[in-house]
């Protein structure tokens, strides 16, 4: 084993999880102290929403529903001066991704403390990460003030996540898990959690298929998502979200379903700089060879594996490739642009990655 150094930050916040735990919310918000809630919840959430707004009371004192992915600069703007107009003291997010990207973008402008409600298995509720898209650039930067203060998973909320999202959400907290396994920041705590997220997504995944309805499955997948986004924020990532962020942001390409394509792609081209780590993605999988094995897993869950099918257009790879090596500060493999349009391109057409080498002793 390589000799080990590590520096671990633990990150503060109290997770409130289980079946039904939405009902605890409002004895969280007392607890805090607010009396001035500002509730985010996209029109997906329309429903939940308006019975976590009656369960609050006189304590809610405005609703958001006007919610887009990758965090527009001028949504979150207007975002802000309405939070600013009704001195909120407290941000309820209750969606995915999208939604508690939002709640960030405040947070990071006003300080607001924020109570997360995800419904998707993004994890972003667990990491001091935030995200703002502004024209075609997504800026993505760590701050405390984002961290949410409190989460309450309730996986009775994935229920109604529609398969297809289910499983590019389940394959996106598979990609915070991988990397953060080997990202620079991670420890002997991160790739625990890490593991076992990876294991636990690739148990129930397939099972996801079969039977969404099924409460054991959601609540392993939302455990799964609580490893993987503690993992994500404690250790950081690297390359693969680096690509997707720039896919993103500036091809509008879907964000769970870019991760699901270019995962394996990522890791095909870490593989040969990171025996160790692939090794422990191999088991944790029960897999022989990481790269392929994630995109079986992605031909099983019926997903895209191609970016010309997710909207990007076999025109822009070039620039593409220009703008993420222009991005990537530092990576266990060296990158350039013709690496990275070499692993676009097979992304493009979803070729399938060659297994990496047996090392030879
Ligand atoms: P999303 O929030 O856009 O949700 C995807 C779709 O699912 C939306 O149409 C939404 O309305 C719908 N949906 C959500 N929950 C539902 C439910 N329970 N039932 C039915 N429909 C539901 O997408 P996402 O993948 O959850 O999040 C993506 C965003 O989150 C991206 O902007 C990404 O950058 C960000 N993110 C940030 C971090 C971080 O640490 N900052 C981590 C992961 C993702």
């Amino acid at each position: 084993m390589a000799r080990l150094e590590f520096v671990y930050d633990a990150l503060p916040g109290r997770v409130v999880f289980g079946v039904g735990a939405l009902e605890r919310v409002p004895a969280e918000v007392a607890a805090l102290g607010a009396e001035r809630v500002l509730l985010i919840a996209g029109r997906h959430e329309r429903d939940v929403a308006v019975s976590l707004a009656r369960s609050l009371g006189s304590r809610l004192v405005g609703r958001l529903d006007d919610v887009r992915p990758h965090v527009p600069a001028d949504l979150a703007a207007a975002a802000c001066d309405r939070a600013r107009a009704l001195s909120a003291d407290l941000l309820i997010t209750l969606g995915g991704g999208s939604t508690t990207g939002l709640g960030k973008a405040i947070a990071l402008e006003l300080g607001t403390p924020i109570l997360a409600i995800p419904t998707t298995y993004a994890g972003s509720e667990m990491t001091p990460i935030w995200g703002l898209t502004t024209g075609d650039h997504k800026s993505t930067g760590r701050d405390a003030r984002v961290l949410p203060r409190v989460v309450v998973y309730d996986p009775n909320l994935t229920l109604t996540l529609p398969i297809r999202i289910s499983a590019a959400s389940g394959m996106n907290a598979m990609a915070h898990c991988v990397e953060a396994s080997y990202a620079e920041g991670t420890s002997p705590v991160v790739t625990t959690a890490a593991v076992a997220g990876m294991s636990t997504l690739a148990r129930a995944l397939p099972r996801l298929l079969s039977t969404p309805d099924d409460l054991d499955v959601r609540t392993e997948l939302m455990t799964a998502a609580y490893l993987a986004g503690c993992s994500l924020g404690a250790a950081g990532s690297g390359l693969h979200h680096k690509i997707c962020h720039v896919l993103g942001g500036a091809y509008d390409l879907p964000h769970a379903e870019t991760h699901a394509v270019i995962l394996p792609h990522a890791v095909a081209f870490n593989a040969p700089a990171l025996p160790e780590a692939m090794d422990r993605i191999a088991t944790a999988l029960g897999v022989e060879d990481p790269a392929t094995g994630l995109f079986d897993l992605d031909v099983a869950l019926g997903l895209p594996t191609r970016l010309l099918d997710i909207g990007m257009a076999e025109a822009d790879l070039d620039e593409a490739a220009a703008r993420i090596a222009r991005d990537v500060v530092r990576n266990p493999r060296p990158v350039d642009i013709p690496s990275l349009r070499r692993l676009l391109g097979d992304a493009a057409v979803g070729r399938r990655p060659a297994a990496r080498q047996p090392q030879v002793a």
